[in-house]
């Protein structure tokens, strides 16, 4: 009995087949499937899977057939895994390949073999066989179907998809695990009632815990505090309202506590992780900003000392220019007036940068002094738009009022240059035409003022970033549209001094909403 050669591919052919963790697990009924289907179809008594290893032969699925004499079968099978197509034979008795094989001259006296290659990987490893006792012909629509039964045990059971998928997912995993570690911010998971389910090895260090020790502590409850250093509800959490609503959340002034009670300033964003269509959690970024504010205050140390300095020299060139410009030291010719009015204009505009750099200042430092009496609100709203009519007459917007009849305690000055501040934002990204609205809702602790327009809109990507210093949605905004740059971070600072809140929503190309919320602290009293 001749022996069948080795396939050229046999050291990656028998890999390919090692990969399919297969061969020593006992036959599997998911095979016999198939080959009951094969005896039926093609009305024979036996069929086999088998699967070829260098000198043996692994059942997968032995239908009318001993399995003692399987063995037997070896040498049919290790043919057919050479062949590239299916190995027929019609009359065992008659071929010189297998008259003598045992199986032939004595039971089940196999006369008929049709076996089709089965591949996994590229390489065929198996095959899938219909064995009868008569000599018979196999037509060629019949190793069509023996074929289409062969790919569906390949796709079925001998694809290595899977395990190359888990393969991936084990390898991305871990680049994920590196990438994690390496993460010089803290990376904290967060189960849906803001419990800690991981922490990256930077999130340890800052908060000086063993991930044992935080893993199941409730984050926010054990270490999150305001800029102050006092506690405040879970409920009124930026992360809080992220794992309700989704929304991403972001903290830039309050302090995380280190295990040993110590605590630093902490800037972080939450984002909501989704599973399907249920919020299924949070991942918080953080980061230790101490140095960032140490680097921040000497800016603005210096940036405030400059100011100071520049002040008292601008005040007199704006003196000077003012009498230049009024003909009160005799005529100017026309050109030379024009150049005077321009180094007035420049001038007003660098007097206003300064103060507003000053007055930021003074707001964050503290020392700027807020004196609380009861406004009337209705008057507030309209003082305001009497102030900002000029402006919104020379672009040609309507500012519409609704004024709340509401009494509350505020530093009247400083609300009324929050709200034209807003308003003079609102006219300038409006064009001609539209319309601006300033309304107000009276809450149970809060009264709420929004100052609306249909503008150009902001990015989301910048609603939080234009509450800062120089900030702005496009780089030429401030100069195009003669601000600072500075209006809402004062006007964040006005209100934060009120113990309120102030944000901005929009869509970009359809207009932007600001709203303050202002915290009614003082009994309200309902105006008549
Ligand atoms: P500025 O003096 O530049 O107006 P602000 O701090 O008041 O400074 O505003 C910062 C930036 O926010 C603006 O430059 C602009 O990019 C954006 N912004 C503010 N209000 C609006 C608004 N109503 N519509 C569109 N963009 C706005």
């Amino acid at each position: 009995m001749p022996a069948a050669e080795r396939p050229v591919d046999e050291p990656e052919r028998l890999a390919a087949l090692r990969a399919l963790a297969l061969l020593d697990t006992p036959p599997e009924d998911r095979f016999d499937r198939v080959t009951r289907l094969a005896v039926g179809l093609f009305d024979v008594p036996i069929a086999l899977v088998s699967l070829v290893d260098s000198d043996r032969q692994w059942l997968k699925s032995c239908i009318g057939f001993p399995t003692k004499e399987t063995e037997r079968s070896i040498s049919f099978c290790s043919h057919a895994v050479l062949q590239p197509d299916v190995l027929v034979v019609e009359d065992a008795t008659a071929d010189p390949r297998f008259a003598d094989n045992p199986a032939v001259t004595g039971e089940p006296n196999v006369r008929f073999y049709a076996g089709a290659p089965l591949h996994s990987n590229g390489h065929r490893v198996g095959t899938l066989c219909v064995i009868d006792r008569r000599s018979r012909e196999f037509t060629t629509t019949d190793r069509g179907l023996l074929r289409d039964l062969a790919a569906i045990v390949e796709r079925e059971f001998l694809s290595n998809e899977l395990s190359r998928t888990t393969q991936e997912l084990l390898t991305s995993q871990s680049h994920l695990a590196e990438i994690l570690s390496a993460a010089g911010d803290g990376i904290i998971g967060l189960d849906p009632d803001g419990c800690v389910s991981f922490a990256n090895p930077a999130a340890c260090a800052l908060l000086q815990a063993d991930v044992e020790d935080l893993v199941g502590v409730q984050l926010h409850d054990a270490a999150h505090r305001l800029a102050d250093g006092s506690s405040f509800p879970w409920s009124e959490c930026p992360t809080h309202r992220t794992l309700r609503d989704g929304e991403p959340g972001r903290v830039t002034n309050e302090t995380f506590v280190r295990a040993d009670g110590t605590s630093f300033p902490v800037e972080y964003t939450a984002t909501a992780v989704h599973e399907r269509d249920r919020i299924a959690g949070a991942v918080l970024v953080f980061q230790d900003i101490s140095s960032r504010r140490e680097v921040d205050s000497l800016k603005d140390e210096f940036v405030s000392i400059v100011s100071h300095e520049l002040r008292t020299p601008l005040t007199s060139i704006r003196g000077s220019l003012g009498l230049l410009a009024s003909g009160a030291l005799g005529p100017v010719d026309p050109r030379g007036q024009r150049m005077i009015e321009i180094a007035v204009e420049s001038t007003d505009r660098l007097v206003r940068l300064v103060n507003d750099i000053l007055d930021l200042e003074r707001l964050r430092s503290g020392h700027s002094v807020f004196a609380l009496t009861p406004v009337q609100l209705s008057s507030l709203m309209l003082t305001a738009r009497r102030t900002v009519e000029p402006a919104a007459e020379a672009a040609g917007v309507d500012v519409v009022v609704t004024p709340v009849e509401f009494q509350m305690d505020l530093d009247q000055d400083r609300i009324l240059q929050v709200l034209t501040n807003l308003l003079g934002n609102a006219i300038k990204f409006s064009s001609s035409g539209d319309r601006v609205e300033l309304t107000g809702t009276v809450r149970a602790d809060e009264v709420i003022l929004v100052v609306s327009d249909h503008g150009r809109g902001i990015p989301t990507s910048a609603l939080h970033r234009i509450f800062e210093p120089f900030e702005q949605v496009d780089a030429s905004d401030s100069r195009a549209k003669g601000g600072t740059g500075l209006g809402l971070a004062i006007s964040q600072g006005i209100v934060q001094r009120h113990g309120g809140r102030i944000w901005a929503e929009s869509t970009w190309g359809h207009g932007a909403r600001f709203s303050v919320a202002l915290p009614i602290t003082a009994p309200p009293v309902e105006s008549t």
